[in-house]
């Protein structure tokens, strides 16, 4: 079966790991801070927090801008569910800003007319997540601009977009929004088996984030408070005392992973061009089937994570997704629109609340893209779907 994507392993990896199994520390050891320096110098910002999931990156990033029950979150519905489950996780109440017909980003009209309605009902957003859909940046200039008019903070959900380019500027370096998270999940563009990693230039953002990772826990004097009934209890200037100022988790990366990271970050520039020379493959070989083909913007730089063709509606693509599937072509879909979910239908959503989501998720096959995919096994997807849509 040829996946819809694959993680690559070098034997330059394999060593990597195998170092860290060798060496004092698993975890906590140093690695973890080079790979968040590897990082954050690759994207262009300030500091780097390294975590054990996207998704904790992103609960994270609530955490640091405060965000708590009676405030609102929008995202986009065309993501995976865990750039809405962010909001939930703090007591938030979350909300859907429909898509772009073209980028299948969330839309910055969109977002400036329901921001103008919230406006008048006081329940404007305290955090926007836009998610850089397939690696193709967020039109970000306008929706920072609408930040700024609007009093709400920005998370980049860049978990398919490590290494892409916003106005030749990377994805991370913090020129419009307050955090950007990246995913480093097997089926993303570089991996630590599983983890994530925030970016943000405001150093009291990264520490808080960096302290909320694990346990809300700080070792450093100035943070700490002290009990006048009881110093003997609280002495802020012993090496070994630390104190829990907050509710936090144990969100942290290993040493392993960081290890594995840090070499795969070194062929980051590698992959996307693969994904960039494989895309404009597909782009040649599928023009004159009855197929829409992904839209890439030329102010940007995609990373390309995904390939997603639209088919001509939902019967079209069952017959095709099957078939494909038959084939043994592992072809996905991205996304079921969240707000339909039966957990987020439960919180009042229903279909029809975003329709150009539910419209585009209808007709939405992911064709498979990876850096080691050939492009023997390229012609042969495209065969198959000329024989199943001909
Ligand atoms: C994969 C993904 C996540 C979650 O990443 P994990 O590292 O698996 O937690 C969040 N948002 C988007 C858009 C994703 O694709």
């Amino acid at each position: 079966m040829i996946p819809y994507g694959r993680q690559d392993i070098t034997e330059a990896d394999i060593a990597a790991v195998e170092a860290v199994l060798r060496s004092d520390f698993l975890t906590q050891g140093p690695a973890v801070p080079r790979f968040e320096q590897a990082v954050a110098a690759k994207v262009g910002a300030a500091n780097g927090v390294a975590v054990n999931s996207a998704t904790s990156a992103l609960h994270l990033a609530c955490r640091a801008l405060d965000l708590g029950p009676g405030d609102w979150l929008w995202t986009s519905p065309n993501t995976f569910v865990a750039s809405a489950n962010c909001a939930r996780y703090c007591g938030a109440r979350v909300d859907f800003v429909d898509i772009d017909l073209r980028t299948y980003n969330l839309s910055a009209e969109a977002l400036s007319t329901k921001l103008e309605q919230a406006d008048k009902t006081g329940t404007l957003p305290k955090i926007v997540i836009p998610v850089h859909f397939a690696g193709q940046p967020c039109d970000m200039p306008a929706i920072a601009a609408l930040a700024e008019r609007y009093g709400f903070k920005i998370i980049e959900d860049a978990s398919h977009a490590i290494g892409a380019r916003c106005d030749g500027e990377p994805v991370g370096n913090g020129r419009h929004s307050s955090i950007t998270v990246f995913s480093f999940h097997p089926v993303k563009l570089i991996t630590t088996g599983e983890g994530g990693l925030a970016t943000t230039n405001d150093p009291e953002l990264a520490e808080r984030m960096t302290r909320l990772r694990s346990h809300g826990i700080t070792r450093d004097p100035a943070r700490m408070q002290t009990d006048p009934d009881s110093p003997a209890l609280s002495p802020p200037a012993e090496p070994w005392y630390y104190q829990q100022i907050e509710l936090g988790y144990n969100y942290r990366m290993t040493d392993i992973q960081a290890a594995l990271g840090l070499s795969q970050l070194q062929r980051l520039d590698d992959y996307i061009a693969r994904r960039h020379a494989l895309a404009e493959r597909y782009d040649r070989l599928l023009v004159d089937l009855p197929v829409r083909l992904p839209y890439r913007d030329p102010r940007h730089r995609s990373a390309l994570h995904l390939y997603p063709i639209q088919v001509a509606d939902h019967t079209t693509r069952a017959k095709t997704f099957q078939a494909l599937r038959d084939a043994d072509i592992g072809v996905n879909v991205h996304y079921i629109p969240v707000h339909t979910q039966p957990d987020f239908q439960r919180l009042g959503f229903k279909a029809g609340d975003c329709p150009v989501s539910e419209v585009y998720y209808e007709r939405t096959i992911s064709l498979p893209l990876y850096p080691a995919m050939t492009e023997a096994q390229q012609d042969g997807i495209v065969a198959a779907l000329q024989r199943i849509i001909d």
